[in-house]
């Protein structure tokens, strides 16, 4: 057994609706530009070309009923509502198109937040979004549901409402790129493992959250979850 120096960190863990296991996190994939609108009010366009993709930390992740602060270096915290894909086995090198849903373990609803302001600095000197976008407790996500239960991906509302108002909502079938082509595509960068996190792009509505902002996050359907930020 190996020694180490101080004790390593456990595996951040999301539960799992009708399971007492819990799935380990690997890592957290981000797939950006994936709604054609929200491209849009970022001041950019969609490229069919390949998707954007971007991290984070498997330890940014908030499991329902965890705290999450409003986070340091930053006046215009956003919401990013999206569609979270949980990888249950691992990628044999590139992942077919039409052999993706067999990597699927399940499907939850997470908030990928964003410090728009860094953002917005990192773009205009076309640096990283590491800070913007990587930070701790960025990556608050709803419990997992098992994909043997989902049909219908695409027919299902994706929504946020903050303080009772709704902020954001499209149906799965805008996304530009579909789950089973991000996974082609992102296996083409990367090893895919099961444990793997993919938050899939957010539609268009994003905007600032405040200290004391209550959220409803859910997918028709899927499953919901709520928070506030502290
Ligand atoms: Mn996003």
């Amino acid at each position: 057994m190996t020694d180490f120096l101080f004790p390593a960190p456990a595996p951040t863990a999301v539960p799992v609706v009708g399971d007492q296991r819990r799935f380990p996190v690997h890592r957290i994939y981000c797939v950006g530009r994936n709604f054609a609108e929200h491209a849009r009010e970022m001041g950019t366009e969609v490229s069919r070309g390949s998707p954007v993709f971007f991290m984070k930390p498997a330890d940014a992740l908030v499991v329902p009923g965890d705290p999450i602060p409003y986070p340091p270096q930053t006046n215009d915290l956003h919401h990013e509502v999206e569609l979270v894909v949980a990888l249950g086995r691992d990628a044999n090198g590139i992942v077919a198109v039409d052999q993706a849903d067999s990597l699927i373990f399940g499907y939850g609803v997470g908030l990928d937040l964003t410090r728009r302001d860094l953002q917005a600095q990192a773009k205009e000197k076309r640096l990283p979004w590491d800070t913007a976008k990587g930070f701790d407790h960025s990556a608050p996500m709803s419990e997992l549901v098992p994909a043997d239960g989902v049909s219908d991906l695409g027919s299902r509302r994706l929504w946020l409402e903050v303080n009772g108002t709704l902020r954001q909502q499209a149906l799965l079938s805008e996304m530009v790129f579909g789950v089973a082509e991000v996974l082609h595509e992102l296996s083409k960068l990367y090893a895919l493992k099961a444990g793997d996190l993919v938050f899939m792009g957010t539609p268009a509505g994003v905007a600032a959250l405040h200290r004391g902002d209550a959220f409803r996050a859910g997918i028709d359907g899927l499953g919901e979850f709520a928070g506030q930020i502290q």
